[in-house]
């Protein structure tokens, strides 16, 4: 069968119609169970793609496994394995159209997001590629001129790359990149619910070269293909992005065979807004904060935190343009903000906001699907304010478009309410007093902190969580050592 990749060039609208979406040992291959895979913005089924089983899942291992052992990839050149990762780079751009759309049907996300997915992931492979590069290990003084002390890195071994269904493409690629970089062989699991464009990402690694058996791709559910994965023997290492709860469930699988575990988890981001910030710029960054991608983000500035004397004029201004906001299908040019994933997902974002009403907050606009016999998923943007540091609204992640709004009347009480979470992501502070800002970014407890920005992310710069948001880094320096192992070498001349 020829690669996804190619399959797709030739598929006359563009639609995905994939035949064996599993690729094992540099095959691909079909499964006897499929699973439709359905576009958030009507519910109707883009595609069928294969359910792998646990012989896959083992068999995908092995492939991984024999393939690392071999030794030929780790022994390929830096500068060669880095070429290929340079020509995934180039595959994506070429493609990257059609991948955005595909992207766009399978999440929801707008056009625009999911072309601006594209573009981080083909420059963390790029990044990936150059910073593999200048890796000369280091030497040690051992005190005793007759000893030659070196510290080299190798590769981790057999990795597995499980991701969510929020960014796809993006998210596998921060794993998979890196490991490849690091001469490791992976086996990659997307999620269930959005696994099209890691199928195109599977087929463009092996159109760039990537040797049979270094990248394998298994489809399927968390119980089998992703348990399954983790509680392997012959897997060194497991990258995951994804809930609290499969996160934890992960760490004590792993326990048993003592494998290396990376986690990437949930947020309840704190974006605190001081009254001397610069208000226009503060007011748009906490709607983009919140509401991109329908508040599907691990990072969503979901808990926002206002000066008392600038609270009633920012909510007022906020709720204005929250109901501004255009709700629609990621394909429409016009779209500002998508549907939810899931018809399942959506009930648990319906779910929060009876809840927050029950706990006495405030709904100041939307709360309601954008129109009750709507075949998509789609929701209005939901602001909630009086809210308190006790509600489960301000302490969960709803993974939706709701902002919930506290206010404080200090800088103490900012910092406090900012790490009054057991997650440590991510967080903002705007302020136009650049020493209170960097006082307030030393205190917080989170992995990025923004200053009078909010949102972005560099390939160069390590992205993770503090506390409950996991364990690990990704993307910079970190995100390449993951997937090394430091070795030693101590020799008597
Ligand atoms: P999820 O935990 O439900 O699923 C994630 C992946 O884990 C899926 O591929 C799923 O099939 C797999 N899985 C499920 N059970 C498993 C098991 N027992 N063993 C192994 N794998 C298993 O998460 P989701 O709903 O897909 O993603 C949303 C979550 O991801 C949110 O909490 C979000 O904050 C988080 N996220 C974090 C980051 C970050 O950078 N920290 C980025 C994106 C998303």
């Amino acid at each position: 069968m020829s690669s996804p990749a190619t399959q797709l060039a030739v598929a006359p609208d563009g639609t995905p119609a994939f035949e064996g979406t599993l690729y094992i040992g540099g095959q691909w291959r079909a499964a006897s169970a499929s699973r439709p895979v359905l576009n958030p913005a009507d519910g109707s089924e883009i595609c069928q793609v294969d359910e792998a089983s646990a012989d896959d899942v083992r068999d995908a291992v092995a492939a991984a496994r024999r393939t690392f052992d071999a030794g030929e990839w780790s022994a390929t050149p830096v500068s060669e394995r880095s070429a290929i990762l340079n020509r995934v780079a180039d595959l994506l751009q070429a493609n990257r159209s059609q991948i955005a759309r595909i992207e766009t049907l399978d999440t929801g996300k707008t056009l625009r997001e999911s072309e601006i997915d594209v573009d981080d992931v083909t420059s963390v492979f790029r990044y990936y590629a150059a910073l593999a590069l200048g890796d000369p290990g280091r030497l040690v003084d051992a005190g005793d001129p007759a000893v030659v002390s070196r510290v080299v890195h190798e590769p981790v071994g057999v990795c597995v790359a499980i991701g969510p269904w929020n960014y796809p493409l993006l998210q596998i690629s921060w794993k998979v990149a890196p490991a490849l970089a690091a001469g490791c062989t992976v086996v990659i699991k997307p999620s269930e619910v959005t696994p099209l464009t890691t199928v195109i990402l599977a087929g463009l690694l092996e159109d760039a070269g990537v040797p049979a058996g270094v990248a394998n791709l298994l489809l399927g559910s968390g119980a089998v293909v992703g348990a399954g994965l983790v509680a392997s023997e012959d897997v060194d290492l497991v990258s995951f992005t994804g809930g609290l709860d499969t996160g934890r469930t992960i760490m004590r699988t792993a326990a048993d065979t003592v494998k290396k575990v990376a986690l990437e988890l949930g947020g309840k981001n704190p974006h605190i807004v001081f009254a001397d910030a610069d208000r226009e710029a503060a007011l748009d960054a906490a709607l983009t904060g919140v509401f991109l991608h329908a508040g599907q983000v691990c990072s969503a500035g979901t808990r926002l935190l206002l000066e008392d004397s600038l609270h009633d004029e920012f909510v007022a201004e906020l709720v204005r343009r929250a109901e501004l906001i255009r709700v629609g299908p990621g394909l429409d040019p016009s779209s500002e903000m998508p549907p939810l994933v899931s018809a399942e997902h959506l009930a648990k974002v319906e779910g929060y906001v009876a809840l927050g009403l029950q706990e006495g907050a405030k709904l100041l606009t939307g709360g309601a699907r954008l129109s009750a016999d709507q075949a998509g998923y789609f929701y209005r943007p939901t602001v909630f304010a009086g809210c308190s540091r006790e509600m489960r609204i301000v302490q969960e992640e709803t993974f939706g478009p709701i902002v919930t709004v506290e206010r404080f009347s200090s800088e103490d009480e900012a910092v406090f309410l900012g790490n009054d979470t057991r997650y440590g992501l991510a967080g903002g502070v705007w302020t136009s007093d650049r020493a209170r800002a960097h006082r307030v970014a030393g205190r917080l407890r989170h992995g990025t902190v923004w200053i009078n920005e909010f949102g972005p992310y560099l390939p160069q710069a390590e992205w993770g969580g503090f506390k409950l948001s996991g364990t690990g880094r990704e993307l910079g320096p970190s995100g390449l050592a993951e997937y090394r192992e430091a070795k030693h070498l101590y020799e008597n001349t």
